[in-house]
């Protein structure tokens, strides 16, 4: 970076800077700069383009009759922002400070960039098994949400591994397609609310292997074609036969960041004034999946993005 940009990105002050590059922080860059806001957009350095750009098939998402990529999806959200002036850095934001009407945010050459309003869309991380194989196979038999992907499994057997609400909801959605749901949790005992229990419990295509975790996964031709399950009282292994593997073991939003400046609930999500996307400082928004634990969809989260933006632009228009 010369000195010439460093001094300009001290002294400038932007209208919105935008922090994330998934379906949230695209669709509020395209938003603001049709607005005519010039917004500067931090995509991340690892993975610009969000989570979609981990998967293979997005087919929910409205608009692509016949399904789309997901690493598409995202170029086309990005390129569409890029055409009305968005302006892309792929950089990581490593400190921000809310603290004053114009917010600063950080990158990591130590730039110090600032702006009247901020839009925060660092989205969540899925918690990983941690298996051999399993980011390869992620999209090709494992998956991390059964609303995106459980279509794709009719007729097969499944595993879901987890013992909280979102499993036992994500293997009594999958019932609906697959043949067989074993739910495999660690230990003889649920976490999950005694209603969702009770759903599963009732559920004649689900199965529970108690006091169990997976080992390891097995792929052929590049899909999931069985894993082997390790009791967790004993120790013994065992085969278990299924080409497709469910992980609802929880998210992390990634509030990392702004912990400290701005409203977490208990489970570490930004907090928002719902229905609009106003955080606890003026001028800062969130939007995505770092605010949203309950749906967790692209088009939610490019839903929020576009409500930011134009809560951002209302902003910015009372302060002229
Ligand atoms: P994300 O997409 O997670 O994007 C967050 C962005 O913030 C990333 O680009 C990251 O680089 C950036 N970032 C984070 N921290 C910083 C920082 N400090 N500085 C700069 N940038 C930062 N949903 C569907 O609707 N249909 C599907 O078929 C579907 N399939 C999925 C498959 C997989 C494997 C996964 C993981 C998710 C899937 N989802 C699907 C869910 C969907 O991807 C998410 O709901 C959506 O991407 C959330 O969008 P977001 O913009 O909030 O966050």
């Amino acid at each position: 970076m010369t000195a010439e940009t460093e001094v300009t990105a001290e002294n400038e002050i932007r209208n919105v800077i935008v922090i994330g590059s998934g379906p949230a922080g695209y669709t509020a860059a395209l938003y603001t700069a049709r607005a005519s806001l010039k917004p500067l957009v931090f995509e991340g350095s690892v993975t610009a383009g969000g989570a979609l750009i981990q998967t293979t098939e997005v087919e929910n998402f409205p608009g692509f009759r016949d399904g789309i990529m997901g690493p598409d999806l995202m170029d086309n959200m990005r390129a569409q922002a890029e055409r009305f002036g968005a302006e892309l850095i792929p950089d990581d934001i490593v400190a921000v400070d809310f603290s004053e009407d114009v917010k600063t945010v950080t990158d990591t050459a130590g730039t110090v960039h600032r702006a009247r309003a901020v839009i925060v869309a660092t989205g969540s991380q899925h918690r990983r098994l941690g298996l051999e194989h399993e980011d390869e196979l992620s999209g090709r038999g494992v998956s991390y949400c059964a609303t995106c992907d459980g279509f794709f499994f009719r007729d097969q057997d499944i595993v879901v591994v987890g013992g909280g609400d979102t499993a036992m909801e994500e293997a009594t959605f999958l019932s609906r397609f697959a043949r067989s749901v074993t739910i495999v949790h660690r230990r003889d005992t649920l976490r999950a609310s005694k209603a969702m229990q009770e759903r599963a419990f009732a559920d004649p295509k689900i199965t529970f292997a108690w006091n169990s975790e997976v080992a390891g996964i097995r792929e052929q031709d590049g899909r999931l074609a069985g894993l082997s399950l390790r009791d967790t009282v004993t120790g013994a292994v065992s085969e278990l036969p299924a080409t497709g593997l469910f992980v609802a073991i929880g998210h992390d939003p990634r509030t990392d960041l702004v912990k400290g400046q701005l409203d977490l609930d208990d489970d570490g999500y930004l907090l928002v004034d719902a229905p609009s996307t106003r955080t606890n400082v003026a001028g800062v928004f969130a939007a995505g999946d770092v605010v949203d634990h309950t749906y967790r969809q692209a088009i939610t989260a490019a839903g929020t993005g576009c409500a930011a933006a134009l809560d951002a632009e209302r902003y910015l228009a009372a302060l002229a």
